[in-house]
């Protein structure tokens, strides 16, 4: 028998916080919707989230603070984005167990590789929370080193504000093109900055494929996750 398709699905906070600081529910209760529509056909998900509506570790540097610590806010604010999606997949209907990589037993599981494969497998939706549990890293990352670890079949990257990637920056360069398709070795010659180039190059050098598309619509998520014509394949 083949295997259900496994995805790890990146929510970066900028999804959570609706472009504002905090969470907004209407927004989480959206994303809930979809991903339970996915879930419900049987594809087994894992979201890794991230924290930027709350604290990105580099911005609090500039401002004076030690980056380690500002860092370890930045993991923080990814755990409260992971609660507020667990608290509208469960009013789906949908089981999910929230994994961080800091430990805080009453609100989370460890990160525990194994287990996370076992909640998918029962249909339960895994929520990654804290990051790498490491200063200088990005949630992008940890998608990567996340969907290699499980064994997910592709990571899924949506993105605010683009719907995939272009040859150059849209918001700047009018005659800017959507590519359908690329390698992670063009992406990192190019110095494309749409997700980071340790995440590109860790599914590389692991023959990871990566799609990245827009996070805004109602069905963007679903579209993704299914499989449909979206946003940009990058593979090795
Ligand atoms: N962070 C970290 N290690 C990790 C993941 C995240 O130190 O493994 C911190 C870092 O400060 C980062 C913040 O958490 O800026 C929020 O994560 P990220 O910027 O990746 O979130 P996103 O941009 O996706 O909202």
């Amino acid at each position: 028998m083949t295997r259900a398709r496994r995805v790890v699905l990146k929510l970066s906070g900028e999804v959570f916080g609706g472009g504002a600081v905090g969470v907004d529910p209407d927004v989480v209760a959206g994303v809930a919707r979809q991903i339970a529509t996915v879930v419900r056909k049987g594809v087994q998900v894992a979201v890794v989230v991230g924290g930027g509506n709350f604290f990105r570790g580099a911005e609090l540097q500039k401002r004076g603070m030690d980056r380690a610590r500002a860092d370890y806010m930045g993991m923080l604010g990814t755990v409260m984005n992971c609660l507020a999606l667990q608290d509208f997949l469960e009013k789906e209907g949908i089981e999910t167990r929230v994994q961080t990589a800091i430990s805080m037993a009453q609100v989370a599981e460890q990160y525990i590789p194994l287990r996370a494969i076992r909640h998918l497998e029962k249909g339960r939706v895994v929520i990654f929370g804290a990051g790498a549990g490491m200063p200088y890293f990005s949630t992008d990352t940890v998608s990567a080193q996340r969907a290699l670890e499980i064994h997910a079949d592709i990571v899924l990257m949506s993105k605010n504000g683009v719907d995939g990637v272009y040859t150059a920056d849209p918001r700047t360069e009018p005659d800017a093109v959507k590519l359908d398709t690329l390698t992670f070795a063009e992406a990192l010659r190019r110095g494309l900055r749409v997700a980071d180039q340790a995440a590109f190059s860790l599914c590389m050098d692991n023959g990871l494929p990566m799609l990245v598309f827009a996070a805004e619509g109602d069905d963007t998520i679903v579209k993704a996750v299914s499989g449909e014509k979206i946003g940009t394949l990058i593979t090795a």
